[in-house]
């Protein structure tokens, strides 16, 4: 590392001014983040009692000479940065040359270093930022920076601190951050004297993931990535079905610095819009990879909030790549898209405003034009996209040792086409589906349906393996896909009896302002006054008898929307309509429409209902014969 320079009043300016020292976290973070700079390989981090007591850092990095040894406490020193021209493209974690300067103002510090070929190390000590000892020492080559006491001398700041717990655990959240964003370097965190967690430093990003997020978190994780001229993104998103309470598993990373970004966030939750429940968020390690030029982190003292030079380009990336990531999800068979349906799978141009995440919206109050419908089944640009031959993956029994992220791949026979002209089913659930997009017919893997338990569940064998279909979760999705392929015209049948409905001030007011969209979707509503309303017609699928519960129902999901967006208003009248016209369980079900069914989920199209249920589950002959104890 070069010498370290006093920046000038002008440069120390133009660095957003603020607070360094928070909390001992902060101190974990900043201390990590030297070393780092420092090009270490392995990094000890150890604290007690919370952090406030004892904090200490050892690094194997490129050490300090006796020189700087003293200056580093200094405000704005640092040898990352020397004119306002380096601030346009950082590329270390620190350049702002206070951390030291905040750390020892209010603690008492120790720091023992030894450049890289020195003979010697120094030693200096501090209180309150004031040096009171500082001469040679014996020391391995690199850095061990000890901070005692924190907030010793400011007892304002100290009444703040919360309880050791959750200090502590603040303390190895930061840790864990940093060890996450850089697989490269081995991190060892000891709290209390236990090991708390150990990375390999081995640069493999799946098993970074695997040891500092566990098994279970890690079981759930599919693969992502992709590229787009100088932006990279890679990494790992949930499977749908592994939905979270919070958002406290979504890590970002931008060029191995930890970040938050709503803007990550918004494209990553727009990905799962329609495949998650409601209330349920996904999880994700995704890094992105850029010039240090386009993005600039001087933005904010704690160096996580960052603002990117190209943002819609990189909201496109991160879409279309977990996107792609949950499309591939247990599918096998490569099946390329036509020409035609490559046109269809176009994300439209403008869907960027149509994002879900709301504090992006907020922060960002879209300017331009409308908003467009979100994608159908987008395709990420310049990349092949594979359809049907679904993939059945052995459920996640027993120990696993190392991180599967890409599970077995089926023993399927050899597939069987779908027949172009499936036998018309009668009754009154007759399904009316067809593709939902005209992709080139998938290969259905060879499939026997054995039939169908508590009028639910559809069992279906599948080589060695036994398929358990929800029969109205599956066909709520295939609806749902047809409807939402339609764009405006949705078919509507008039009611020969209108049915009357009053409602509430809320609701009438709801029902008012989406009235228009509404009418596009099939329902026409007559206002009478007085909160009075008739229903004369309803969308083509549902039963007459279903008009008033589906209205009230929508209303419902607009009313816990709050503010629903166009999009979203839609896509949840959307799905009130293709669960009413969806086959019940309990019903009676023909053995064509069980096959309709059936087809549709081994052919991929159909993985979770629009709530994100999964439609299916699998029981291999391997699960079968450890239950009857063939096998052990
Ligand atoms: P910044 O990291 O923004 O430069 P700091 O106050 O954190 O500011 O550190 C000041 C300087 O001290 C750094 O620029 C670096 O030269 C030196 N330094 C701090 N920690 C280490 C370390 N672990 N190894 C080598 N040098 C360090
Ligand atoms: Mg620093």
């Amino acid at each position: 590392m070069s010498v370290i320079n006093l920046l000038s009043p002008h440069v120390a300016d133009l660095i957003a001014a603020g607070e360094v020292v928070e909390r001992p976290a902060s101190v974990v973070k900043e201390l990590i983040e030297n070393a780092f700079d420092a090009g270490a390989h392995t990094v000890t981090v150890e604290i007690r009692g919370g952090g406030a007591t004892y904090i200490r850092v050892t690094d194997d990095g490129c050490g300090m000479a006796p020189e700087d040894a003293g200056v580093a406490f200094l405000r704005h020193a640092t040898s990352k940065l020397s004119d306002e021209r380096g601030l346009e493209a950082i590329s270390t974690m620190g350049f702002r040359g206070e951390a030291l300067a905040a750390i020892s103002a209010v603690s008492h510090v120790e720091l023992r270093t030894r450049l890289r070929g020195a003979d010697e190390g120094t030693f200096v000590s501090l209180d309150a930022g004031e040096i009171q000892e500082m001469g040679p020492i014996g020391c391995p080559e690199g850095t061990t920076m000890i901070v005692r006491d924190l907030f010793y001398n400011t007892p304002a700041r100290l009444k703040f601190l919360k309880s050791d717990r959750s200090e502590a655990s603040a303390c190895v959240q930061a840790a864990l951050r940093c060890a996450l964003g850089r697989p490269e370097i081995s991190l060892r965190l000891i709290r209390d004297g236990k090991e708390e967690f150990f990375s390999a430093g081995d640069g493999r990003q799946d098993s970074c993931v695997y040891t500092l997020l566990g098994r279970e978190l890690a079981s759930t994780l599919l693969a992502c990535s992709g590229e787009d001229e100088g932006l990279k993104v890679s990494g790992f998103v949930s499977s749908p079905s592994a939905g979270r309470g919070n958002r406290g598993s979504q890590y970002f990373f931008c060029n191995g610095r930890t970040i938050k970004s709503a803007l990550l966030q918004a494209a990553l939750e727009q990905a799962y819009k329609n495949s998650l429940l409601s209330g349920r968020f996904p999880a994700c390690v995704l890094y992105l990879d850029m010039s240090f030029a386009s993005v600039d982190v001087n933005v904010h003292p704690a160096k996580t909030e960052v603002k990117f030079s190209q943002e819609r380009r990189i909201f496109d990336l991160v879409y279309h790549a977990v996107l792609s990531a949950l499309q591939r999800e247990d599918r096998t068979a490569e099946v390329q898209l036509s020409a035609g349906t490559r046109k269809l799978a176009e994300p439209k141009a403008d869907f960027f405003r149509s994002m879900s995440a709301e504090s992006y919206r907020r922060q960002q109050a879209a300017p331009q034009s409308t908003r467009a419908e979100a994608p159908v089944f987008p395709e990420p640009r310049g990349t092949q996209i594979s359809f049907g031959g679904m993939r059945l993956a052995e459920p996640q029994t027993g120990c696993q040792t190392s991180l599967d992220l890409n599970p077995r791949k089926p023993s399927f026979s050899e597939p069987i086409r779908r027949d172009p002209t499936p036998e018309k089913p009668e009754g009154k659930s007759a399904l009316v589906d067809k593709p939902v997009q005209n992709v080139d017919t998938p290969p259905i893997p060879d499939h026997k349906i054995l039939g169908e338990a508590m009028k639910t569940y559809i069992l279906v064998e599948v080589g060695d393996t036994l398929l358990l279909i929800d029969k109205h979760a599956a066909h709520e999705r295939m609806n749902f896909d047809r409807l939402k392929a339609q764009e405006r015209a949705v078919m509507s049948q008039t009611l020969l009896a209108p049915a009357p409905l009053t409602l509430g001030g809320e609701d009438t007011e709801l029902l008012e302002r989406f009235g228009e969209l509404l009418g596009e979707l099939g329902f026409e509503i007559e206002p009478l006054g007085g909160g009075n309303f008739v229903i004369r017609a309803v969308p083509a699928d549902i039963l007459p008898s279903d008009a008033v519960p589906a209205i009230e129902e929508i209303l419902e999901k607009l009313r816990k929307g709050k503010t629903p967006d166009p999009q979203s208003a839609r896509d949840e009248i959307l799905h009130t309509v293709a669960c009413k016209a969806a086959i019940k369980a309990g019903w009676d079900t023909s053995a064509a429409e069980r096959e309709r069914i059936v087809v549709e989920v081994l052919s991929g199209h159909v993985k979770y209902c629009p709530h994100g249920r999964p439609v299916s589950a699998v029981l291999t002959r391997r699960d079968l014969d450890k239950m009857f104890k063939r096998i052990v």
